[in-house]
């Protein structure tokens, strides 16, 4: 039992197991009455009244609506006040640094580019840090009503050590992100790839919100995919679930800068497209341009998504089918262009079932949260830990 000595900080408090047991019940629930609290997480009476009064103390929990009695005392349904709790989301590539706050349910309070002058860690991190207070501070959110800091990195990462092994992106090999990050910063940081970040954002405030498999393919800077099973993130002993972009999947496809043929990054990422743009054209175009040329039906940008499309509806039957997977998302670019890409690989998916005879039924689509992807995945991160009761010692 945990005997109170002194009053405890509202941080401290939203960390304990027993209150993070009762914020995660209503998180879920919305609002509940104390008798239901006591129902739904096997405590005792006395402690969920203990608990909701201290959160209430603290500002974090707020009475509601009053319902109907069975007999006894009316009962008061109580709820998280959404106006109190935040959540720090960094994005960490190479040419797109954003640190943001967010409330708990995906809302983006604010939001800063960094635009670094060096991409080295300790420096890069710092001025995360000075971002994340300035942030802070203008908004006039107080630390101790922040849940944790969530990290999106491009790159593998050591996701329970807060280690980046590998980043080519960054240029970053065996940075201890979290561990530099905490010498400035005194909150619960958590650290994930971007794809995984990705596929968490679907799953706490997207499309794949009320699904149990899900998978986010994300493309344009290169090829990644995260992978929700039985709605926990799936990152594999070794951090490389779903580090796919470089399995050959197109016979004698396109060329790709890992020396294969055929791999889904060179149809993917926009590097490639645009070199492959300009073999063609002799003409250099920026991503927005290419959408553009898409839209208006430009004979050689076509041409372009015809081949991508085919390599990525093959990525999504192959990957979606040996998973079992209920949605599909794709991110990035390809994402974008509904009618060449999204229906393209929903049709070749389903053709795929009806003559493999499997009846299921599977949705892909383009994400909705475009640039904000990867803080909505950070900040689904803290989600994701917070609803994961612990205790603090
Ligand atoms: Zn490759």
């Amino acid at each position: 039992m945990i005997i109170m000595s002194r009053p405890i900080s509202s941080t401290r408090l939203i960390r304990t197991y027993n209150a993070s047991t009762v914020l995660r019940v209503l998180y879920q629930h919305g609002s509940c009455s104390r008798s239901q609290l006591t129902r739904l997480t096997g405590m005792s009476p006395a402690t969920i009244t203990r608990i909701i009064a201290e959160l209430m103390e603290q500002g974090i929990v707020l009475e509601g609506k009053v319902g109907k009695s069975t007999g006894g005392r009316r009962p008061v349904y109580v709820h998280i006040d959404h106006t109190k709790l935040f959540i720090g989301a960094v994005k960490l590539l190479q040419d797109d640094c954003v640190v943001a706050i967010l409330d708990l349910r995906g809302q983006i309070i604010d939001k800063e580019r960094i635009f670094p002058h060096t991409l080295e860690p300790s420096v890069l991190l710092e001025q995360v840090v000075n971002t994340l207070n300035r942030l802070l501070e203008h908004c006039g959110i107080n630390l101790e009503h922040i849940l944790g800091v969530g990290v999106a990195v491009s790159g593998v990462c050591h996701s329970d050590q807060g280690v980046v092994l590998n980043s080519v992106n960054l240029g970053w090999q065996d940075v201890p992100v979290t561990e530099i990050l905490n010498t400035n910063l005194d909150l619960p940081i958590y650290m994930e790839n971007d794809a995984n970040a990705s596929a968490l954002a679907e799953l706490w405030f997207g499309q794949a919100k009320d699904t149990t498999n899900s998978m986010f393919i994300k493309t344009e800077m290169g090829a990644g995919v995260g992978i929700i099973i039985n709605k926990t993130l799936i990152t594999g002993p070794h951090f490389m679930a779903g580090e796919s972009g470089h399995v050959p999947l197109v016979t004698n496809g396109e060329p790709c800068r890992c020396g294969q043929r055929g791999c889904l990054e060179p149809y993917v990422y926009f590097g490639d497209i645009q070199a492959r743009y300009h073999d063609r054209t002799g003409k250099l175009i920026d991503r927005d341009e290419f959408i553009e040329l898409v839209r208006r039906k430009d004979h050689y940008a076509l041409e372009l998504v015809q081949q991508t499309a085919p390599a990525l509806a093959l990525a999504c039957a192959h990957w979606g089918i040996l998973l079992d997977m209920d949605v599909i998302t794709i991110g990035g670019l390809w994402g974008e262009f509904t009618e060449e890409i999204i229906t393209y690989c929903q049709n070749f998916y389903a053709r795929v079932l009806e003559n493999t005879g499997i009846s299921r039924e599977i949705r892909i689509v383009g994400t909705e949260f475009g640039d904000d992807t990867d803080l909505l995945g950070a900040a689904g991160l803290v989600i994701n830990h917070w609803l994961t009761p612990y205790s603090v010692p």
